[in-house]
């Protein structure tokens, strides 16, 4: 009867940009972990947050993303939402 879950992190390697990479990943829930975003993981800790995912394409993606200091970089602009409904506005 628990209703936390425990995260049994297991230090898998991945490969990332062709250079091993090593993540944690999750058997029960078989997700893996970013280990720079909770390196603590990596240690068998549980982390207070973290980026989880559930293939290691999309772990890649956001590792390679570290990289680039994306963070840090403004987002892009967002997409305003244009409101392109009929404004027949005929003034007489
Ligand atoms: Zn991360």
């Amino acid at each position: 009867m628990s209703n936390r879950w425990l995260p049994k992190w297991k230090i898998v390697e991945i490969e990332v940009n062709n250079k091993p990479f090593e993540v944690c990943y999750d058997e029960t829930l078989k997700i893996y972990a970013c280990p720079l975003c909770s390196p603590s993981c990596k240690s068998g800790g549980i982390p207070d947050y973290s980026s989880y995912f559930f293939h290691t394409e999309d772990l890649i993606r956001h590792i390679n993303a570290h990289k680039y200091n994306l963070w840090t970089k403004k987002r892009p602009i967002e997409f305003e939402e244009e409101d392109e409904g009929e404004e027949n506005n005929e003034e007489d």
